[in-house]
């Protein structure tokens, strides 16, 4: 008689040995992040891995690719193949060179970075008005103007001059 292993759960995850660069769990399924905004993302802090991607000047030019080694695909009953190894190509029209700043990450970390966005996308953004005291910073790519307030809290030693303290108040 055969026996039917009944489940009640997903069977756990097994361990891929590769940690997610922001839960450090290591479960299998890692996705690459990979994000370019013409902009030092080091400044966030975060721990980014860079890529450099070759992509082509203008359109990409068909007659300038020779296919090395074709994709590995995943064949799906009804649905289309899933491609699980990209072709290998050679090009001989012009690239440019992008550096990417990348995070290996689970899934759930994943789905986090995505509802961060959305609440990015989704909100308001920011006006930033002048605080008219001439003392401008660089915060994650924009020139800001900080008000004196701001600034006393960034350089706790720094004494603002008489016109600027009179302008505040
Ligand atoms: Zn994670």
């Amino acid at each position: 008689m055969n026996k039917r292993r009944i489940q009640n759960k997903p069977p756990a995850p097994r361990p891929s040995g590769e940690p997610c660069a922001r839960c450090h769990k290591t479960d299998e399924d890692r996705r690459t992040l990979q994000a370019a905004c013409f902009y030092d993302l080091s400044e966030l802090k975060i721990p980014f891995g860079r890529k450099l991607v070759l992509t082509p000047v203008g359109e990409l030019k068909p007659e300038a690719c020779t296919e090395v080694k074709p994709p590995v695909t995943l064949p799906l009953q009804g649905r289309d193949p899933v491609m699980l190894v990209p072709p290998t190509l050679t090009y001989t029209g012009d690239v440019v060179p992008e550096d990417l700043f990348t995070l290996r990450l689970c899934k759930d970390c994943r789905a986090d970075f995505m509802v961060a966005l959305s609440i990015w996308w989704n909100t308001t953004p920011t006006v930033r008005r002048g605080a008219d005291t001439g003392i401008f910073v660089r915060e994650y790519g924009a020139v800001r103007e900080l008000t004196v307030q701001e600034a006393q809290a960034r350089w706790p030693e720094w004494e603002p001059p008489s016109d600027l303290l009179s302008r505040e108040k």
